[in-house]
């Protein structure tokens, strides 16, 4: 079972479905790190962000695994690799790929059908989980996720809006997978709310459904 948290780039994803995740005893998953993993392997290995084919015969056989807060590829901890700001723009270029999107779907299946989950993405409650009994779109104003980032990374807050703009069109438009709320998603604004607020909102709705 899961519950699918959705959204675009720098709305609170990861954090929120972290700590909702912990306070109600699931497991976090993040379907980002996968698709960011794809994007490290493929740049390492010179592999064309146009190449479909190969891409996703890299997504296949791609041994990327979770180990609590680290991201695993092999044996090693790519846990920083994966959020540079060259590997976040290639994430989204080789996620448009269908066949990188199923074989990565699949595995989300997989883990998300053997476990009580708390899973964060763009495509949770539309595509890995449309039965999920508790859908959130979370959301913020394009302003406010570029100072959330920034305040993250350290970078221009300018440079992060733009390259986040750049993201949220390709990730809206793409024909497989693009970011949308399901239509039974509840749509939480979070522009101005603490993320604790946030985090009790979610764990709230969760409790409302009798799933924790
Ligand atoms: O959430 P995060 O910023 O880590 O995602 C990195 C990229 O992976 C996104 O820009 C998006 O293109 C892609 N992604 C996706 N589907 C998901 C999660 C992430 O296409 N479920």
């Amino acid at each position: 079972m899961v519950i699918a948290i959705d959204g675009p780039a720098g709305a609170g994803k990861s954090t929120v479905a972290r700590a909702v995740a912990a306070r109600l005893g699931f497991t976090f998953l993040d379907s980002g790190a996968m698709y960011r993993a794809v994007a490290l392997a493929a740049l390492e290995g010179g592999i064309d962000s146009d190449d479909g084919a190969a891409l996703t015969s890299l997504a296949e056989q791609l041994d990327v695994r979770f180990d609590g807060t680290r991201v695993l590829l092999g044996d090693r901890d790519i846990s920083a690799a994966i959020r540079t700001p060259e590997v976040t723009a290639a994430a989204s270029r080789v996620s448009v790929h269908p066949g990188v999107r199923e074989a990565l779907v699949a595995r989300q299946r997989a883990l998300v059908g053997a476990g009580s989950y708390v899973a964060e993405g763009r495509d949770i409650g539309t595509v890995v989980s449309p039965e999920s009994p508790l859908k959130v779109f979370l959301t913020a104003s394009d302003e406010e996720r570029a100072r959330r980032r920034a305040a993250q990374s350290g970078e221009d807050v300018a440079a992060v809006l733009a390259a986040q703009r750049h993201r949220d069109a390709s990730d809206s438009e793409r024909e497989h997978g693009a970011l949308r709320a399901a239509p039974d998603a509840v749509v939480l604004d979070t522009t101005g709310l603490g993320f604790d607020q946030v985090v009790d909102r979610v764990s709230s709705l969760a409790t409302e459904r009798g799933l924790a």
